[in-house]
């Protein structure tokens, strides 16, 4: 009888995982990308806007510089296996987000369906409901509001 081989996001911890692995599980949402508001009344609170990062390409969701984004978005985050625990600003359907919450990645991840569309499809993305932080004044930002992470 063959032996049962679970895939890696089930058999490693995120520590465990390769370079490779650890990029892959990135489903490509590009919902990091967008533009965050604190709330001033309780820091616990961070809400997401539908204000996409300048280098997000708004027909992709994908950046549009992804090896160089540092250089032009300094404050541009990368995430790291053992920082991931208190990136609690990330979305809650985010596959770096979920598995160190324990959680299963979500019918919709590439690495599940096999599918890299699919994360818009199911409508995780917002795709096609984007605007560019180079469109919209900053004190604007607050009326693009679309969900509390
Ligand atoms: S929110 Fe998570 S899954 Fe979505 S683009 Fe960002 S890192 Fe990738």
């Amino acid at each position: 009888m063959a032996a049962i081989v679970k895939p890696f996001w089930q058999s490693k911890t995120l520590e465990q995982m390769n370079q490779e692995e650890w990029e892959s599980l990135c489903d490509g949402c590009g919902l990091c990308c967008l533009q965050k508001l604190a709330d001033a009344e309780d820091a616990d609170s961070i809400y997401y806007t539908r204000i996409a990062c300048k280098l997000l390409d708004l027909g992709t969701a994908r950046c549009s510089n992804y090896p160089e984004r540092q250089k032009f978005v300094p404050d541009c985050i990368q995430l790291k296996p053992g920082d991931i625990r208190s990136y609690q600003w990330l979305p809650q359907t985010c596959a770096y987000r979920m598995l160190a919450e324990g959680k299963p990645l979500g019918p919709w991840h590439p690495l599940v369906c096999g599918d890299e569309n699919a994360v818009h499809a199911a409508g995780i993305s917002q795709l096609g409901r984007m605007l560019s932080e180079t469109e919209v004044a900053e004190e604007e930002w607050e009326n693009h509001l679309i969900f509390r992470c």
